[in-house]
């Protein structure tokens, strides 16, 4: 069968396969199977695929830089497009105004191009993650305390619609499509070819400050940082991460404990390193003073972060990813969550708290969900066969913290929903899907349960300790319907390949307790629903 478009890929046909799964970040990637992989030369081609898939009767998934945890670019069957060639970068000095194409990696790529210019852009702190995924979900970057989500600084996109029509939208045209760009994320109902940034000077300082404590130390550590949180100046970014990996700052002659330790890793942009320095000195006098293992301060820069973050999130391994936001006290907070960062058992797996404390009410976007500390935890391991133990374990684990919704960026819908849009605009996106998508050409959030899309994981006045208490210490588990949306080809878990903690975990009698209205019999596997949100 020749369908006759260059850089088109049909499944079972030569090219296919690494076409498919090469540019997935997460080694763990889903036996779901497209029809066909078109890796797009350019908007003009996204067009063209886009006609091919309605002709065919294809839905389309897409793939920008490849970042999502979930995969959510693999759908089984329709065509999904590829948009590694969309990499061209302008910028135009009188606006002030970056034009980048969707697979620009935001670190790597777009980072130096604009700090060449004196200009910034909240990208993402892993500097390989593509601007597209991360642009339509929200954007969490560097900065963003100060400058806000990154989607909020999306000036216009450029969009390939339903029909295959190329088109701008921003406040002044196609409005509703520039309100969905900047938060939908994969419910977005169309391609983004380019999007236009509004940039920053750069700052010419950046600076760290990081600490290194004892696991022991954790409860004091978030007592005295949600006292600390409100306080704090918008340019300070401050960080707890539980992390097990060995090069941490140790004064001299201190020795690494062994295992988890906790590192209160702080960045800030400024004008001056005098003013650099006095913005961290809040963090000299704390409670835990005296308690360090280890304290460097001092300028870095956003290369320097970067490799730190690619140590951390390396490549070829397998990820579970799970995240919440919330808005407890550290006393509510604590225990769930020094359960979760001790139970932490891989070199590389780590778990961070990091304070967000909004300060403003949003704009008017797709995205309205935020809270006062962002939880998110990244199991991250080599073997297969631990798959599912990982992905019970980190589900199960952010289930019990007392959250209050998700960030898009860091879920599996597959395994655990929550509520990512405030209800008026779920019901507002869900009217402007149908309005430029009627027919469902574009494949929509990947989940297990559609009928569960936003809904809330807590009931309102739900505790932590009641998901806890769902949680049951029990040995062997019986396969849930997520099990199945994941495909069939798991070898079983190796027994002993990875230390027992939470191995025990039950995630549907977990996943069940927090799902209260979660009708019996709910629809096992992925199911995409195109048009509707839920
Ligand atoms: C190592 C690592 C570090 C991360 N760090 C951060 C971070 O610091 N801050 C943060 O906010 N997030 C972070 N993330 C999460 C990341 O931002 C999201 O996974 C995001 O979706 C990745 O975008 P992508 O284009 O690379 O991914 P892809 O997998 O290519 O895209 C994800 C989905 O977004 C949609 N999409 C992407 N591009 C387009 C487009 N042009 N038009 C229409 N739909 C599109 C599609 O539905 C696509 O399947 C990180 C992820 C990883 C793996």
């Amino acid at each position: 069968m020749r369908l006759g478009m260059d850089g088109l890929f049909l499944r079972g046909q030569e090219g296919y396969e690494e076409a498919r799964a090469d540019r997935v970040f997460n080694r763990r990637r889903p036996d779901r199977f497209p029809d066909a992989v078109l890796v797009a030369a350019d908007a003009a081609g996204v067009a063209a695929g886009v006609k091919l898939a309605r002709s065919r009767g294809w839905q389309v998934a897409v793939r920008a830089g490849g970042h999502s945890w979930a995969a959510w670019s693999l759908r089984d069957g329709g065509l999904l497009i590829d948009l590694q060639n969309l990499t061209t970068m302008a910028y135009e000095e009188e606006s002030g105004i970056a034009v980048a194409g969707p697979a620009v990696r935001g670190g790597a790529e777009l980072a130096p191009f604009l700090a060449s210019r004196g200009r910034s852009f909240p990208g993402g702190h892993c500097p390989t993650v593509g601007i597209g995924g991360f642009l339509l979900q929200g954007g969490q970057g560097w900065n963003s305390r100060s400058v806000g989500w990154a989607c909020e600084s999306v000036a216009a996109v450029d969009v390939v619609t339903a029909n295959g029509s190329l088109i701008t939208a921003d406040p002044h045209q196609n409005s509703d499509l520039y309100w969905a760009a900047r938060g939908a994320g994969p419910g977005f109902p169309g391609i983004v070819t380019a999007f236009h940034l509004r940039t920053y000077a750069a700052y010419p300082f950046l600076w760290h400050d990081t600490w290194t404590f004892r696991l022991d130390d954790g409860e004091t550590l978030l007592d005295w940082m949600h006292d600390l949180l409100p306080t704090l100046d918008r340019r300070v970014e401050p960080v707890i991460a539980a992390t097990r990996v060995p090069y941490v700052p140790l004064d001299p002659g201190v020795e690494h404990p062994g295992g988890t330790v906790l590192l209160l890793h702080t960045t800030v942009m400024t004008s001056s390193a005098d003013e650099a320095a006095a913005l961290l000195s809040v963090f000299d006098d704390g409670p835990l003073a005296g308690r360090r293992l280890g304290h460097v301060r001092g300028e870095t820069s956003l290369a320097e972060e970067g490799v730190a973050q690619e140590g951390q999130n390396p490549t070829g391994h397998r990820y579970a990813v799970d995240c919440a936001w919330t808005d407890a006290p550290a006393a509510a907070l604590a225990p769930p969550l020094l359960r979760l960062w001790r139970e932490l058992d891989t070199t590389h797996s780590f778990s961070i708290w990091y304070g967000w404390a909004p300060s403003r009410p949003l704009p008017d976007m797709a995205f309205s969900v935020e809270g006062n500390v962002y939880i998110a935890t990244y199991a991250i391991y080599e073997d297969p066969a631990d798959d599912e133990h990982y992905r019970d374990w980190v589900h199960s684990r952010t289930a019990a913290l007392p959250g209050a919704g998700v960030y898009l960026g860091d879920t599996d819908f597959t395994r655990r929903q929550d509520r990512f849009l405030s209800d008026a605009n779920v019901d507002r996106l869900a009217r402007i899907r149908a309005k430029w998508d009627p027919d469902g050409l574009f494949a929509s959030y990947l989940t297990a349960d559609v009928a569960a899309l936003n809904r809330p994981a807590r009931a309102p006045g739900a505790t932590a300790a009641a998901d806890v208490a769902g949680d049951a210490n029990r040995p062997g588990r019986t396969p849930g319907p997520a099990d199945v949306a994941e495909g069939s080809t798991r070898p079983g878990r190796t027994p002993g390949a990875a230390a027992g903690v939470g191995r025990d975990v039950d995630v549907d009698v977990a996943e069940g307790s927090t799902r209260p209205a979660r009708a019996q019999g709910a629809a096992a596997g992925v199911a995409e629903e195109p048009n509707r949100l839920g």
